[in-house]
């Protein structure tokens, strides 16, 4: 093989890749590893361009005797360090200079934060559900001794165990919309849906829990003609989501106002615009807590959260499903008066 042939090769690699000879010069960089680096390091010294002792010791380990290894590189960038895992492996080629190492960069960094991601998640969810499970274990407990014969505590005890099962069981449902709502995130739906008409149904599934807690819906501006590009059970999904927490946290006896208007042109969107105000009379958020609502499980009262039977993924599911339809979110809150929902979805 060429050396033209190996420059093609290399260059159809997004990992970023340079080769050196035995005297640590390098005589190929593609690319990617160009990018990293800001330059094109063909004919420098590897030596004098890496300067880290564990990543001079594995690349003299490839060359002196022939084995692979790897070590960490870290690279001061633009926004903090990037770490890259370094590995070198001998090279054997049939053009000069024959011998040498292939010299690749791994960023390890995005590796690791998805990792974090992970890890963080899984012991918020182990949490989550053990926490009602303590609970229903022990109301069990209970049951089998001293609440035995007494049948009032033990309907109370059966009430609040089928509660937290409910829970769990709307936690899992909630888990399992959102890992599929953040699956097809990167594909834009392509039906066109009225969101008059979404508005409308979501309300009519509502009637119930808007009678019991004795809460009003009033829709204004809407038209028939406000269509965007959306998943229609997706949409359905977002707005009850929306109209529930405002039931749960706007109070009974209150009002929830749901305005629609068309926006000629969004600054943020760059784009005509559809906007649905979903406005409770609730107690408000204090604007530390706006930034990180929609995170998932973020509550700002626990307590007062669960009693509810909320799981903390709604606003969650919420962010998912509006980043689908490249639109936007943005939340408003005074204290004592109440909180706006604003979700803006290009038409
Ligand atoms: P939850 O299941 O706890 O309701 P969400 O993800 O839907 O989870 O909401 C996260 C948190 O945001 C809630 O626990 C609550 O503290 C706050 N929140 C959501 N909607 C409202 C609202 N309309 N008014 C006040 N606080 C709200």
């Amino acid at each position: 093989m060429d050396m033209m042939a190996i420059k093609a090769i290399l260059a159809g690699i997004s990992l970023p890749v340079m080769l050196i000879d035995r005297d640590y010069q390098v005589f190929q960089a593609n690319p990617a590893m160009r990018d990293v680096l800001g330059c094109n390091p063909e004919g420098m010294n590897a030596v004098a361009l890496l300067r880290q002792a564990p990543v001079l010791a594995v690349m003299d380990n490839a060359i002196r005797d022939g084995q692979s290894g790897q070590a960490r590189f870290v690279l001061p960038g633009l926004s903090g360090e990037v770490t890259y895992t370094f590995r070198a492996a001998p090279l054997q080629l049939d053009v000069a200079p024959h011998t040498g190492a292939v010299l690749s960069f791994e960023d390890s960094g995005q590796l690791e934060e998805a990792e974090t991601i992970r890890r963080d998640f899984v012991a918020n969810i182990s949490h989550e559900v053990r926490t009602p499970l303590t609970g229903i274990l022990g109301f069990i407990e209970t049951l089998r001794t001293s609440a035995k014969d007494d049948p009032a505590a033990r309907d109370r005890f059966l009430a609040i165990m089928e509660q937290e099962a409910q829970r769990m069981s709307r936690m899992v449902s909630d888990l399992l919309s959102l890992s599929r709502v953040e699956s097809d995130e990167r594909v834009r739906p392509r039906e066109l849906v009225n969101l008059n008409g979404v508005i409308r149904s979501v309300g009519a599934t509502l009637e119930g829990k808007l009678k019991d807690a004795d809460v009003t819906l009033d829709i204004r501006g809407a038209s028939d003609d406000m269509i965007i590009q959306g998943d229609r059970d997706q949409l359905i999904q977002l707005y009850l989501n929306l109209i529930e927490n405002a039931i749960k946290y706007g109070g009974s006896g209150k009002m929830i106002r749901i305005a629609l208007s068309e926006i000629d042109h969004d600054p943020t969107l760059r784009c005509p615009a559809i906007r649905a105000d979903v406005i409770d009379e609730g107690e408000g958020i204090d604007p530390l807590h706006l930034p990180r609502l929609t995170e998932r499980f973020y509550r700002i009262d626990d307590h007062r959260s669960r009693e509810m039977g909320g799981t903390g993924l709604g606003l969650a599911i919420v962010k998912h499903i509006i980043n689908r339809h490249r639109g936007r979110l943005k939340i408003t809150s005074e204290q004592g008066v109440g909180s706006t929902f604003s979700v803006i979805c290009p038409r």
